[in-house]
């Protein structure tokens, strides 16, 4: 099976992950869930889009510290801090009240594209009210934090055009070649020290924030062909403030641009080989080894290799 020809590939660090992770869900999430948001859409692309959409509980936390920020940075950043302290994190609550209500109910089934799922609901696991709570504490303390440590502070004071990017949804640029690379880094600024990136992540240690170097040298990369500069990197967590900083010279920015156009020849390898043979596309892209990840994976109902009985339309 081959999807539709309007599927233009464009590399990101998302697709490079799961492709890593495992290439037959790289295959189900890009190319086998493509115009599976449209109901008219055939039955086997609207099942892998309505699974493509599930998040995991830890996922779905991490999506509203991001877009908590995001809402705050370009909509009320002449907020009183003070105001926003007493409401901010009541608000994202109410809103994962809302969705892990709906998502139980069921509501992603018939509409994924409104009502994203969670991964736990969809695949019925028995997850303790305390583990809930968790994800809800964790992304209060988030927002509660980026407050108290002064991030909204510096950012809130910033001139309008020195915010150069936040979240920018369309953000990509093209590497010589014609390559499309897609990045979304959370916040893009200047000060007196130059353009600075930041991303947050909303767990981990400054050790743990480390491991995030490759996804900020690609933002560093946007960066440097949107903007013109190098820029700062840091990673942070927006409950302690922890961070890792990262700096880029020209040279690790070329090696970065390598590196993406080597791991896009790997990802789009299997579908080349089989159009060029004449073989279902599908099958070329491997099942991983690694059984942690189907554990966690979003697409084990539709797997071949999990054995199990396919879903009905638009359900897993
Ligand atoms: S269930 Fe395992 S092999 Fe199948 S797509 Fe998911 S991670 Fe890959």
């Amino acid at each position: 099976m081959a999807p539709p020809a309007d599927n233009a590939f464009s590399w990101s660090f998302a697709r490079h992950s799961l492709f890593d992770e495992c290439p037959r869900a790289y295959w189900f999430a890009y190319r086998g869930a493509w115009g599976g948001w449209d109901p008219a859409a055939p039955a086997r692309a609207r099942v892998l889009y309505t699974l493509k959409r599930l998040s995991t509980r830890q996922q779905w936390a991490g999506s509203h510290v991001h877009d908590a920020i995001a809402e705050v940075l370009l909509h009320r950043r002449d907020a009183m801090p003070e105001l926003l302290r007493a409401t901010w994190a009541e608000e994202a609550v109410s809103a994962m009240r809302e969705e892990f209500r709906l998502s139980r109910a069921g509501a992603w089934r018939t509409d994924p594209v409104k009502h994203p799922g969670l991964y736990e609901h969809a695949y019925s696991l028995d997850v303790p009210p305390e583990a809930w709570a968790a994800e809800r504490d964790r992304v209060a303390s988030c927002l509660a934090g980026f407050l108290d440590h002064g991030r909204f502070d510096f950012l809130r004071t910033l001139p309008q055009s020195d915010l150069l990017a936040v979240e920018p949804k369309k953000a990509s640029f093209e590497l010589p070649g014609g390559l499309a690379v897609r990045a979304i880094p959370d916040v893009v600024f200047r000060d007196a020290d130059g353009i600075a990136v930041w991303d947050w992540k909303s767990g981990g240690d400054a050790a743990a924030l480390a491991k995030h170097r490759p996804q900020l040298a690609v933002y560093a990369l946007f960066v440097r062909g949107t903007f013109g500069e190098i820029p700062r990197a840091s990673a942070i967590n927006p409950a302690t403030d922890e961070a890792a900083e990262f700096s880029f010279t020209a040279e690790d920015l070329d090696e970065t641009a390598a590196w993406i156009v080597s791991d896009a020849e790997d990802i789009l390898f299997p579908a080349e080989e089989a159009a060029a043979e004449g073989a279902d596309e599908e099958s070329a892209y491997d099942f991983t080894n690694d059984p942690a990840a189907c554990a966690r994976c979003v697409f084990a109902a539709v797997c071949p290799k999990m054995r199990q009985t396919p879903p009905q339309e638009g359900t897993p």
